[in-house]
C-alpha cells in the first residue's frame, strides 16, 4: 500500500479556496509536514492524488520525484496534471510524456482529455500535439476534441460559458480530407 512518504506536492500545487490558497502556492502551514494537520480543512482530508490511486504507477510518478502530480477526474472527463511550480517542464521528460501521450488518445475516444495546469498556464494534451492556452482559471469549462477546417481534421480547444464559446484554438493538420 502506498504512502504520501516525504512528499507534499499537493500542499503547494492544489487550488484551496478554504485555505485562500491558489495554485502553485506553498501553503501557510506547511513546514515540514501540516501544521495544522488536526484541524485541517475538508478538501486536504479528502484529497488523493494519482499515483497514491493507481497501483500501476511505480516510485518514478511519487509527485515530489516526477515534479507533478496526477488529479484523476475522469469521472467528468478530465485527467488534470499540476506541475510543480519549479520544474514546469518535468512532464515533458521520461518516462512521463510517452505515458501522458498514451493517457491522451482519450480525446479520440471522445471519453475525456489531458489537462496540464503549470503556474497560469493550462495546456491540453493531444496525441498530436500540445495547444496551450494561456491563463484560463483553474476550473474552466473546455470543449475539446477536432474539428474540420481549411481542408484537414484539427485538434479544438474551445472556452465556454454555456452555449457562449468564449475563446477558441484550433491546431495543425492532423491528416488531409480525402
Ligand atoms: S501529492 Fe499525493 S503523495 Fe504527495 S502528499 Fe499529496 S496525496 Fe500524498
Ligand atoms: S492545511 Fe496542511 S494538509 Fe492542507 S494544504 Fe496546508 S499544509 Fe497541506
Amino acid at each position: 500500500m502506498k504512502s504520501c512518504g516525504p512528499c507534499t506536492l499537493c500542499c503547494t500545487v492544489l487550488d484551496i479556496p478554504e485555505l485562500a490558497k491558489g495554485p502553485g502556492t506553498p501553503c501557510r502551514h506547511l513546514s515540514g509536514g501540516c501544521g495544522i494537520y488536526p484541524d485541517r480543512p475538508t478538501p486536504c482530508r479528502t484529497f488523493t492524488c494519482g499515483w497514491l490511486a493507481l497501483e500501476a504507477l511505480g516510485e518514478a510518478w511519487r509527485p515530489d520525484v516526477a515534479g507533478f502530480l496526477i488529479r484523476d477526474e475522469r469521472d467528468i472527463g478530465q485527467l488534470c496534471i499540476d506541475v510543480e511550480p519549479a520544474r514546469p517542464d518535468a512532464w515533458r521528460t521520461a518516462p512521463y510524456y510517452g505515458q501522458i501521450k498514451l493517457w491522451s488518445r482519450m480525446v479520440h475516444d471522445q471519453t475525456g482529455c489531458v489537462l496540464v495546469y503549470a503556474g497560469e498556464t493550462t495546456t491540453v494534451v493531444f496525441p498530436e500535439e500540445e495547444i496551450a492556452l494561456g491563463h484560463v482559471g483553474s476550473d474552466p469549462t473546455l470543449q475539446v476534441g477536432y474539428i474540420r477546417r481549411d481542408g484537414a481534421r484539427r485538434p479544438l480547444v474551445r472556452l465556454r460559458d454555456g452555449e457562449t464559446i468564449l475563446r477558441e484554438w484550433v491546431g495543425g493538420a492532423v491528416r488531409a480530407d480525402s
